[in-house]
C-alpha cells in the first residue's frame, strides 16, 4: 500500500560519523528514534559513551567506537572491529568535519590538509570502506555539506573548497555507485549554532546581519536537519540519488 514503510528504518544499521556532539549527535538520535540501530563514531571516546548512553535511555539501540575520519587507517580499524563484532551498518552518515577560520594570504599547509583532510578525504575514507563492506548489497550514503558546497564564504576558502569538494564526490560517487545499488546524496546545512559555529554566533552584529538573509528570519535548530536525514536514508528516497537536499530557511533560495 502506498505510504506503507515509507520512512521506517527499523533493521537499518547507521553508522554516524562526529557523533560526539552537535549536528552528528542530533542526527543519531533522530535516526535512533524512527528505529534504526545507531554506530556512532568520533575521536571523543566519553561524549561518544554519553550519546549512546542517551539513546539508549530513550528506548534504541547504539554502540560507540572511536574513529579518526582523517586517517585510513583508523577507518579500516573501525570497519574490521564492526565486522569482528557482527555489525554491518547499512546507511552512512558521513557527518565528522571541522572548520577554522583565517585569511586565505594565512592559511598553512597544515590548516589546508587537517581542514580538507577531514571534510573531503575523511568522507571519502568511510564511503569507500563502507561501500567495500557493503560487497555489493545496497545501501545509502548522506554527506554533509553545506552552504559552502554552493557559495564562496571568505575566510573559509579550504572550507568552502573542502565543501564543494564533498557536493561533487556525492554526484560523482552517485553515477559511479547507483549499479551497486548505493545511493549518494546530501543535506545542505544554513547556520546551526554548534561548537563549529560558535565563534560566527559570538562575533559582534554577526546574528543580526546573518538573520537578515535568512529568508524564515531564524536559526536552525538541530532538529530541524533530522527529517531530511530520515528521508534520505530511507525506502521514501528510493529513487534519490546524487542530490543535495538544503535546509537552509530558505537563504540559497534568496540569493
Ligand atoms: P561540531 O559541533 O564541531 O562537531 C563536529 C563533529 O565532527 C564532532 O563530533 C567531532 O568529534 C567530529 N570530528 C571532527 N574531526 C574528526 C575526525 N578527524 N574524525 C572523526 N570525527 C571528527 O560541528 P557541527 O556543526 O555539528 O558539524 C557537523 C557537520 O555539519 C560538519 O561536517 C559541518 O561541516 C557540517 N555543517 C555544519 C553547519 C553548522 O551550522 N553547524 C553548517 C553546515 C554544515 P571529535 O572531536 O570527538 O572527533
Amino acid at each position: 500500500m502506498a505510504g506503507t514503510g515509507l520512512f521506517d528504518l527499523s533493521g537499518e544499521v547507521v553508522l554516524v560519523t562526529g557523533a560526539s556532539r552537535g549536528i552528528g549527535a542530533a542526527l543519531a538520535k533522530g535516526l535512533a528514534a524512527a528505529g534504526a540501530e545507531i554506530v556512532l563514531a568520533a575521536r571523543s571516546e566519553a561524549a561518544l559513551a554519553d550519546v549512546a548512553a542517551q539513546i539508549r535511555a530513550a528506548g534504541g539501540k547504539a554502540h560507540a567506537y572511536p574513529l579518526d575520519v582523517a586517517t585510513s587507517a583508523s577507518v579500516d580499524a573501525l570497519f574490521a572491529r564492526l565486522a569482528e563484532d557482527g555489525i554491518a551498518p547499512s546507511i552512512l552518515v558521513n557527518n565528522a568535519g571541522t572548520e577554522e577560520v583565517a585569511p586565505a594570504l594565512e592559511v598553512t599547509d597544515a590548516l589546508w590538509d587537517k581542514i580538507v583532510g577531514t571534510n573531503l578525504k575523511g568522507a571519502f575514507n568511510v564511503a569507500r570502506a563502507f561501500a567495500r563492506a557493503r560487497g555489493g548489497v545496497p545501501g545509502a550514503i548522506v554527506n554533509l555539506c553545506s552552504l559552502a558546497s554552493e557559495v564562496g564564504i571568505p575566510t573559509a576558502v579550504p572550507y568552502t573548497a573542502s565543501k564543494s569538494g564533498l557536493a561533487g564526490m556525492t554526484r560523482a560517487l552517485a553515477v559511479e555507485w547507483a549499479t551497486l545499488g548505493i545511493r549518494v546524496n546530501g543535506i545542505g546545512p544554513g547556520y546551526f549554532r554548534t561548537e563549529m559555529t560558535e565563534g560566527f554566533f559570538a562575533a559582534e552584529g554577526w546574528q543580526q546581519a546573518m538573520l537578515a538573509k535568512i529568508p524564515q528570519r531564524r536559526f536552525g535548530e538541530l532538529d530541524d536537519l533530522v527529517g531530511a536525514a530520515i528521508f534520505l536514508a530511507a525506502p521514501a528516497s528510493a529513487y534519490v540519488t546524487g542530490q543535495i537536499l538544503y535546509v537552509d530557511g530558505g537563504y540559497l533560495a534568496s540569493i
